[in-house]
């Protein structure tokens, strides 16, 4: 059997808009309420094969979950150095969170190697009654910046295998 392919994922935005409940949901399959929040960053790991692909191949995804609050955010470049894909998450029920993902896109396109995958992420979509963020703004954005674009719940899993499945096939791809 083939090695697995390592891919190095960072996952960034503001605080609270779910990024290591995402990590976790895709991960160990499950939502993890009251999640302590992440100091500096955490890593996880999980190998998903593509089985549509030929050979199938089984892509290793090394996850680093990065704290959101501004006092970290100097040692983003850390964790974005190098990555294959970066998640800049925002929550669909707070615009700020958007205006914080396009600022966090601005500093992928400055300092992070051009070949990094980008994913826009619109989080905790279940809270429809809630929204603030339409799903066209966020497809706008995405389309602007040629991003890969889902909208997800950690909550209810909706869409999370999908976007790494998808970030898998689009690494394979490059
Ligand atoms: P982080 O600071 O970006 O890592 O965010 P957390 O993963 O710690 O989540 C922040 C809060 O949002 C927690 O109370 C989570 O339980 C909640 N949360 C995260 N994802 C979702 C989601 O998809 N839907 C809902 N309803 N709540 C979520
Ligand atoms: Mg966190």
């Amino acid at each position: 059997r083939a090695k697995d392919i390592p891919a190095k994922i960072v996952v960034l935005g503001e605080s609270a808009v779910g990024k290591s409940s995402l990590a976790l949901r895709f991960v160990r399959r499950d939502f993890i309420p009251n999640q302590e929040a992440t100091i500096g960053a955490s890593f996880l790991s999980r190998s998903v094969s593509l089985v549509d692909e030929s050979p199938p191949v089984t892509i290793k995804f090394e996850i680093w979950d990065t704290a959101g609050q501004e006092r970290y955010r100097a040692l983003a470049p850390m964790y974005y150095r190098g990555a294959a894909g970066a998640l800049v998450v925002y929550d669909i029920t707070s615009a700020d969170s958007l205006r914080k993902a396009e600022s966090w896109i601005g500093e992928l396109r400055r300092n992070a190697d051009p070949q990094t995958v980008v994913v826009l992420v619109g989080n905790k979509c279940d809270l429809e009654s809630m929204r603030q963020v339409s799903i066209q703004q966020g497809q706008d954005l995405a389309e602007k910046e040629e991003l890969l674009f889902y909208e997800t719940s950690a909550k209810d899993g909706t869409n999370v295998d999908a976007l790494f499945t998808n970030l898998g096939k689009t690494l394979l791809s490059r």
